[in-house]
Order: C-alpha cells, then structure tokens, then sequence
C-alpha cells in the first residue's frame, strides 16, 4: 500500500491511465473506482477501512477464500528456485508435471491437460482441439461448433465468439465463422407455464435441431458450462445434460463442458459436469484451480481426443508463453491440498451448500423476490415486481429493464458491506468454498437486509 498518495490521489491516477475491463470508464471516473487494499477469509477491506463479504469469490474464483500464506509460500518457494521456464521445445518443469499427474488423478478419464494462461485461452485451445481431432480423424469439415445465447466463455476473439453475449458480438464484430448458437435451458425465460422437466428435453432437443439443420458431418461440438454463471447462474433442469448427452452421442459430436466457473468444487463435486451427471470429452478450467492466486486455465483432454491427437496428430501447432507457467502451478498444487486436506469439495455438498439453498429457498417470502435457487455454491434470485401473474408466464411480473432495479440492488449491497452480483435483475452469488455455517447465515442475512433497503426504494 502507497501510504503517501490519498484515495482521491489513486483513483485520480486509475481513471487517467486504467481501462477497466467490461467498464464504462468515463462514467468510472466520476465517482472513482473503490480499491480494495487487503482480504482475508470471506472478507475484502477497502482503502477507506470498509469491510465487505466478498459473495462473488472475487470474480468466481476464489475458492479456498482470502489469506491463505501457503500460497504465497509456494509461489515464493518457485519463484526464487525457477521463476520461469517454457514447455514448448522439448523442457518442461517440475511443477507443471506434477499439477498435470494431480488433475489427471482427480478427472477419471482425462489423462491429459494442455495449460493455458486463462480460461478466455482456454477456450481459444477447445476450437483449435476440437479441429484438430476432427482433421486427425479424418472428418476435417467437422468444424463447426455449438454454443448458446447467453454462454460465458471468455473474451479472446474465440471465447467472445463461442459465448453468446450479443452486446460482444455487436461490438468485436463476432462470432468469428464456424459457431452457431441455440438458446439457452432458462425456464423463467422460455419454459412458461411447463413442468421444468419437461422443458429440460424441450430445451436439448434445440442442440438436435441445429445439429440437422447444420448437417452432423460438420459439427465438431457442443459446448456449455454445466450451470451458467455470468449469464446469471442459469440452473438447467435435470433432464438438460443427460438429454444433450443422448443427443451429442447419437451425431458422434464432442461434449466440451466449460468449467472455469463450476469446477474445482464449485457445485459440490470436483467436476460441474459430475454434479449435473454427464460427460464430457473436454473441459476448459481456470479460476479455482489457484483459487485465482495465480493466472492459470488449461483444457482437460478426455482419453478419446488425447490418445487421437497424441497417437496420430504429429506436432500440435498451438501453445502459449506461459503454458504451465512454474509459478502458477505451484500454487496450483498447494491450492488443491488446501481443498483436499479441508474437505471443501463435500463441505459445500454436504454442509454448507445445502444450507446456502435452504436459506435461499426461504428468501421467497420476501416481497421482491421471484425464483431463489441454489446449487452447490452458486445461487440466484430474480428481483420481480409482483408474484403471480398468467398461469403461462413465469410467475411473476418483472420491472421495466430501464429501472436497472438490479443495479440499485447491488449499490445497497455495496453501501452494507455485501458483494453480490446484478445480472439484469437477476441477483447473484458465489461465495468462497471455506465459508462456515455461520459464514453462511451471516450472508443470508446481509442479503435480506439488502433486499429490503431495496424493496423501500421501489415499491
Ligand atoms: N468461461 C467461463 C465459464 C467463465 O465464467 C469465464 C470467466 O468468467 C471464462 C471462461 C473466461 O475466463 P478468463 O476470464 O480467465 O479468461
């Protein structure tokens, strides 16, 4: 910390010289950036000395939470003995070995992981694999990948592309060619007045249509995170996965599922995919894998696309500078003993998730909100403006979108000491794994607080 510069002096420096991602940095500017200086635990202190439960894990990644020394021990430790070394020309380093063995032993079926520096990378390296394999299987115009409207899957040129957040596309000039999009499983968006299982096929059987409508001879594969998390935790229905799965096997096109949100023991299972009972050929990884105290994604590479691109695929053109970058994979390592030696994977499915659900479930005898749900460590509400409405609707009335009643929820969240996430008027969380019971109950109760400063402000 910079002692000798106020506040005002900082974020005077920030507005000058910082492009804030995924900011308006004009509109920033006005009021300043709040910097956060220091976190422990569940816990983010801003340079003013406020201290806010972080309900966003930082930016979903997080997940052994704040102040964890062994980290910065291991990283310290690598550092000074090999800062730095690159996997490309035939040297690799002790460390990247060893994460690589450690996920290969917590991913039954995926022996083998390519290294990224992020999960946007990570996912550039899905469309290069997934046309690779398809060229090494000698099927090369399998080349076409399948997304959905509202995905989240980075923001490279690739990532934005195989996302579905039209307001990128619109301003990057995307998708790139070769990715097409079906709409997402969202039963308060599409499935009014169905039984939600019912809509979990209707929803799959989008992925078929396309498939025929692209011809399978050039789809490569389908791609989705297990529960959408950017998009607004989108829980699909049971039915969902198992229905895409039947339908990807029947076309023989790859499944890749995108677990930089939900991996790492977000949902209550090392794998989303497990959770949500399917299995995929690839997985794209990043966040909890160093609980963000270091960069690093990476894709997991199922036996069927390994053993092809490794046995008959010859040099694979494609790597970054920092592909099993030393650094991040000690921490990496260290990280996953954290979660192991702590049980944080069947904690939040066993302990604390439930209670995160149960207590969500309870949030809707509140005025304001429509369809709380809960999986694992991830929730999400829907700030409506009354219950009930047509027996074909989605059971409520929403606000007008341009009262951004999203927005005022979350600056209430900021000015109590709550970080939770407004998507539109969906509210969301995704708290660190470690958080106690108590922890729990002390969010639950923020949020309430929250909800009801908000519901005086718009009723
Ligand atoms: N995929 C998913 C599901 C994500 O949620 C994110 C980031 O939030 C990404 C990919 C991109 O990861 P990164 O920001 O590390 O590039």
């Amino acid at each position: 910390m910079n002692a000798s510069l106020s506040t005002r002096e900082l974020q005077a420096l920030d507005s000058a010289h910082f492009i804030h991602p995924f900011t308006d940095t004009k509109a920033l500017a006005a009021k300043g950036a709040r910097i956060i200086s220091k976190a422990e635990g569940i816990w983010i202190t801003d340079r003013e000395g406020h201290r806010i439960l972080d309900g966003m894990s930082g930016l979903w990644c997080v997940n052994v939470g704040y102040g964890r020394t062994e980290l910065a021990d291991a990283a310290h430790r690598q550092m000074a003995e090999l800062p730095y070394y690159n996997s490309f020309f035939q040297t690799t380093t002790e460390p990247s070995i060893l994460l690589a063995a450690k996920l290969a032993e917590l991913s039954p079926g995926f022996s083998r992981v390519f290294f990224s520096g992020s999960g946007s990378e990570g996912n550039d390296t899905v469309l290069r694999l997934v046309r690779h394999y398809w060229s090494v299987m000698g099927q090369p115009k399998r080349s076409t990948i399948i997304s959905r409207w509202n995905a989240y899957h980075g923001s490279t040129v690739a990532g934005a592309s195989l996302g579905g957040m039209k307001y990128m596309h619109e301003q990057g000039g995307l998708p790139i060619p070769g990715i097409a999009h079906i709409d997402q499983p969202y039963w308060v968006e599409h499935g009014h007045g169905m039984d939600r299982e019912a809509f979990g096929k209707l929803a799959a059987s989008w992925l078929e249509d396309k498939i025929l409508e692209l011809g399978p001879e050039n789809v490569g594969a389908f791609i989705g995170e297990p529960v959408q998390g950017a998009g607004g935790v989108i829980i699909p229905p049971a039915s969902y996965w198992t229905e895409i799965e039947r339908i990807c096997r029947k076309y023989d096109i790859l499944i890749v599922a995108d677990e930089v949100i939900c991996g790492f023991g977000r949902l209550g299972s090392w794998w989303g995919s497990q959770r949500m009972g399917f299995k995929p050929d690839l997985m794209t990884f990043a966040k909890g894998v160093t609980s963000g105290y270091f960069p690093l994604g990476g894709v997991m590479v199922g036996d069927r696309v390994g053993e092809a691109i490794v046995e008959k695929g010859g040099e694979f053109e494609h790597g970054y500078t920092y592909s099993g970058h030393p650094v991040a994979c000690a921490v990496a390592l260290a990280n996953l003993d954290i979660i192991e030696r702590e049980g944080l994977v069947q904690r939040v499915a066993e302990v604390t998730g439930p209670r995160l659900r149960k207590g969500f479930a309870a949030l809707a005898d509140h005025p304001l909100v429509a369809e709380p749900e809960a999986l694992g460590f991830v929730a999400g509400l829907v700030l409506a403006k009354e219950k009930g409405g047509p027996a074909d609707g989605p059971g409520f009335v929403p606000f007008a979108p341009e009262l951004g009643v999203g927005m005022v929820c979350r600056q209430h969240c900021f000015d109590n000491g709550l970080v939770m996430r407004a998507v539109g008027d969906r509210m969301i969380v995704a708290p660190p794994l470690c958080m106690t019971e108590d922890e729990v109950d002390e969010l639950l109760r923020r949020i309430r607080y929250c909800l009801d400063r908000t519901y005086e402000d718009v009723r």
